[in-house]
Order: structure tokens, then sequence, then C-alpha cells
């Protein structure tokens, strides 16, 4: 590996202003306005950072850079004429220090444009501003993860965390779940320490499906087991104030209250009259800006949550086709309301998990390993008993040792790895303390979904690099097409004859030439450079029902498999779009950014 690029805190100086005007001077339709504006704008937003660059003891560049939107505001060499080949180090140095980052860049400059996308930039959105069309350009998680994974974390997470690891005896009578409950509690400090008297406490199941009923009786690993719940809210009642217990179902979203009913969750009120539920789908909400704004500026919340002193968040210990697995990290998605739940998909789920524990801070996460759930989790996979409690104050580490425990690797979750990169908690054995019972006492591997991406007679699936976000809701799509066909049973849907034929890209490399003469499917912000080269199906990952709409309308003939309500999902797309169009932003970000086939990377 060549040496790093080493970033130091410059300021905007009149040597910057100087090659900024050059640069600029040379790309056409750009006249001195553009430069004038910016510069006086850098010097009236004191957080505005200036990085200069240097690469084996060479000056190399400089950096103009919003730490509050994490956006690359201008990058330049020190001439013009030293080449752009050390730009990659460049961007690599600022990415290790800041993260996930995105730039801001002019439609015109297409060498930037070209150079960032050969790195793993995307273009995400266009908008104009000041007569000029620009373009935000969002790095590709899945290249962020390939050039940053081994370097760690972008700020070293400084304390050692303390996970609880508790057995439950096989039987598990309430008042054996209770006890082993209060055992967990108590080895990480005890109730008191997480509710004052009084407090407002909220807890955050997890009830994301109606799959767990089999003749009235709960077979486990689908939702957070009420015994649990029952227990949590026995200990709490003697301290807290309120305790609610709160949930968005994330399938169904106007179903809550179904789930709530289907598995007794709307009995808890009976316990007390201080215990409430409450469905976050239907409540108000409050608008939250996003510390470092990587993806999106701010979230909206659900007031209960927003309001509640204290949160604990009680996911199931279960594998997801997609996310690798469904724990602490990706419980709290279940906390926003349904347009947040859809636009996340849009912007970047894995980003926006993270971002969405910055904004709700658990006290408490506590995993119910009664029973878990493996292979095609987190709603049809196979009930695997455990009999296990997992808990601790800090997310990234409980997920760490609970996947340990699944005989998983934590990197394996793309929004483990990005809350740990991201310096959200540790990951690493030495920085996490497990008291109670030891991981190798109580692991047991889960089954790993298989994820089939194997093309038909002339649908060719091109996977090269994707992460298991595109990987795994493509299998999911794609599986529903190996069935007969109804105009030939003797072969399967995929294998239906198509002319042209059929591509579907993934994932940020594309080793093959696309002929734009056959039909192209981009997914993700991954494709997004390609997107004008065929059908974009934007997300990352792209929601469910948006790649099951690309990829079915290539079978007109055929009834589309249901996923959620459509009449539902129809509504939010619609919010979503208006939110867009509100920015000014909506039509261009919606039909995708088409570059040229020469920047086919
Ligand atoms: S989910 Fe898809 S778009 Fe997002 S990083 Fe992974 S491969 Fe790329």
């Amino acid at each position: 590996m060549s040496s790093m690029a080493v970033l130091k805190k410059g300021r905007l100086s009149s040597a910057l202003r100087r090659r900024f005007r050059d640069y600029y001077g040379s790309i056409e339709g750009v006249n001195q306005n553009y430069v004038d504006i910016k510069w006086k704008r850098w010097l009236e937003f004191p957080d505005i950072t200036t990085y200069t660059a240097s690469k084996d003891g060479r000056q190399a560049a400089w950096i103009v850079y919003d730490p509050r939107s994490s956006m690359i505001e201008e990058i330049l060499t020190r001439s013009k004429d030293q080449g752009v080949d050390l730009l990659p180090d460049v961007v690599d140095a600022l990415i290790a220090r800041e993260s996930l980052v995105a730039a801001e860049i002019l439609e015109a400059d297409r060498e930037r444009y070209r150079w960032m996308v050969a790195y793993g930039f995307r273009p995400t959105r266009s908008y104009s501003a000041d007569g000029l069309s620009f373009l935000k350009m969002d790095l590709s998680t899945a290249v962020y993860f390939q050039r940053h994974q081994q370097r760690g974390p972008a700020r070293t997470y400084g304390r050692r965390e303390r996970v609880a690891v508790e057995r439950v005896p096989a039987t598990q009578t309430q008042d054996e779940i209770k006890r082993s409950l209060e055992n967990l509690i108590d080895r990480l400090g005890g109730i008191e320490r997480f509710v004052k008297p009084g407090a407002k406490a909220l807890i955050k199941p997890n009830v994301v499906a109606d799959h767990g009923m089999k003749d009235g009786i709960y077979t486990g690993g689908v939702v957070t087991d009420i015994r649990l719940v029952r227990a949590l809210i026995e200990l709490l009642l003697p301290v807290a104030g309120s305790i609610t217990v709160a949930e968005g179902s994330s399938i169904n979203r106007s179903e809550t209250g179904r789930m709530f009913a289907h598995y007794g969750y709307d009995r808890l009120a009976d316990m007390d009259r201080k215990v409430r539920v409450v469905d976050l789908n239907t409540d108000r909400l409050v608008e939250k800006p996003v510390p470092a704004g990587k993806r999106m500026a701010s979230r909206k919340v659900p007031v209960t949550i927003a309001e509640a002193d204290t949160i604990i968040n009680l996911p199931v210990l279960k594998i997801h086709f997609a996310a690798g697995v469904s724990l602490a990290i990706k419980n709290l998605q279940g906390a926003m309301p349904p347009l947040e739940k859809y636009m996340s998909h849009f912007f970047g789920l894995w980003q926006n998990l993270v971002n969405i524990h910055r904004l709700i801070k658990p006290t408490l996460s506590i995993i119910d390993g009664l029973t878990g759930q493996e292979d095609f989790g987190p709603v049809s996979g196979t009930p695997k008993q455990m009999n296990v409690l997992i808990g601790g104050t800090n997310p990234v580490a409980v997920d760490a040792v609970a996947m340990r425990i699944m005989g998983l690797d934590p990197t394996l979750s793309p929004p483990v790895l990005l809350a740990y990169l991201q310096g959200l908690g540790p990951i690493e054995p030495e920085k996490i303390q497990v008291v109670g019972a030891a991981i190798d006492e109580v692991a047991s591997p889960f089954k790993q979904p298989e994820l089939n991406l194997q093309s038909g007679r002339d649908i060719t699936i091109h996977a090269v690099d994707a992460c298991n976000g595109c990987r795994g809701y493509l299998h999911f799509t794609i599986n529903k097409l190996r069935r007969p066909d109804p105009l030939e049973t003797t072969r399967l849907l995929i294998d239906r004859p198509f002319e042209p034929k059929v591509n579907i890209f993934l994932g940020p490399s594309t080793p093959t030439r696309i002929d734009p003469r056959e039909t192209n499917l981009f997914m993700g912000i991954c494709q997004q450079h390609h997107a004008g080269l065929g059908t974009h199906l934007p997300g990352c990952p792209p929601h469910a029902e948006v790649i099951m709409n690309g990829i079915f309308r290539l079978f007109p003939d055929v009834e589309r498999p249901k996923y959620a309500d459509e009449t539902e999902e129809a509504k939010l797309e619609k919010m979503l779009k208006e939110v867009l169009e509100s920015e000014g932003r909506g039509e261009q970000s919606q039909r995708g950014l088409g570059p040229t086939l020469d920047s086919n990377y």
C-alpha cells in the first residue's frame, strides 16, 4: 500500500484563492461571480475547515470541507500541472479522518466528475443555485468499506464497554426470565442506574410482522418475547413514573395496532395504569438535525421517543438477509415514522441507522435471545432456542458480542461495521468486557441465508463487489422468478427468453461493458452513475418494493408478488417525491443522472 497523504488544518489563504480562481477560469460557463460568492460563504461560516494535504513530503492539494454536512466543498491540486493522480490519496486521507463523506461539484466540471466516479462517488442529486447546475456526489458505502475497513475507525473509541451475558433456564418460565433479566441489569449497575425515580421510561421492542404465531402460540425469534417485556415492566414499575412500550411496524406500517393485538402487547397496559402502548407510526413528529449531516441533514422523530427520559432497546437475536443481523443497531429503524423509514432506504439505510443512534440514544440495549432466528430472517427464518439475554449500554458492543454468540464476525453486518467505523462503539474483543456467561459457553452458530443470484437464460446478474444490502434484496425478488413460467411451464420465469437481453447491475464495480441497446437495470447508489443507460432502482439498498416493481415490469402478464401494502408504499413514494421537489431537486434525482458510455468505469 502506498503511503497515506497527510492532512493538516490550514486556512483560506490567498494562494488557495488564486488557485480557486484559476481552476474555475478554465471551466466553460463559470464566471468569477461563482468564485466570489463561494469564497464569501466560506468566510461567513466559522465551521468550514480548510485542509492542506501533502504526500511523500510534497504539497499535494487543498480541501475545503463542511463538517456540518460532511461535504467536500472544494478540492484542488496545488497547481494546474500537478496531476489528479494524487487526489484519490488525498480523499483517502480525508475519509480516514471524517468517515463517509459527500462532495458538491459543478455539473460542467466533467474532469472532476470522472475521477470522483472512478474513486467511488456517485451523482445522487442535481440542483441549481446561483444560475449554475450542481451535482451532489455521495460516496458508495461498499467502496468506503473496501477502502477503509482495514484502517479501522475514523476516530478511535476511547472507552472499554461492558456487555453482560445471562443464561436463562431452558424451561423459560416467567419467573426464570425475570430473574435472569434482573441479574443481567444488576451486572450492568442495577435498574436505578438507568431509570431515575419518576422518569419517563420507554421500551422499544421489535414487533415487525405477524409470522411468529402458530395456532395461537408464539413460536419465537420473530418479535420480542412478550414475557421479556412483562419482566422488564415489572422491574421498572417501582422506579419509573411512566412506562411506554412503543413500536412502529416496518412492513405494513398501518398494522402496528394489529401486531400489538396479535402478540398480546395491547394487554400490557392492563399491568398498571403507568403503562401504555404506543404506535409510533401514528405519533406526532419533531425534527432533529443529524450530527455531521451524513446522507440526510435532519430526521423526523416521534414525539414519544423524543420526550422519553430513558430508552431501553429490546431487539431479538436474529439474522437479517440484507443487514446480516437485526440486533440493537437495526432495531431502532422501527422507532422512525413511515416516511422516514422509506426515505432512509432512498438516502442510504446503513448510514441512517447510525444517524438514528446519534439522535435517539438508547440508555440500554438488551437482546432477547430466548429464541433467536436463523437462516432467512428477520421474518421468514427458523426459530433457534438460545436461552440467553445479552445487554449493555453501547449498542455496537452489544451487537458485536451477540454476533460472536451467533458465530458471526461483527464486520459482516454493514450497519454494525459502519457504526464501528464511525466511532459509535467498539467491536474489538479487547475493548469489550464480557461479564456473566462467557461467549464460548453460550455460542451456537446461526445458519446464514444462502443468497442465490444465479442468472437466467437471458437475464444476467452482474454483482461485483456489492454488499449484502443489494444482494439480499435482489435475492428476495429474483427468487420469486424461480417458479414455472405461465407462458411455458417447463421453464422457470427467470429463464424466459428476452430480446433484447436483460442485465441487472449491482455493486460499485462494473467490469462488463454496458450495451445501451439491451435492457439494463441498475441497482442502488453504487450504480447511480449509469442511470442514463437504462432503468435506475434508487436507494442503498433500494427498497424491496422498488426492486420488485423494476423487475416485474419485465413480466407484465405475471401478477407481482406482494411485499407490503402497495397503496401505503405508493403513498410514501409520492410523499418522498414531494419532499425532494420541495427542495427543488425532485425531477432530476428521480430521473437519475445519466453520463455517456465513456464514463462507464
Ligand atoms: S446496499 Fe447496494 S447501493 Fe448500498 S452500498 Fe451496498 S451494494 Fe451499494
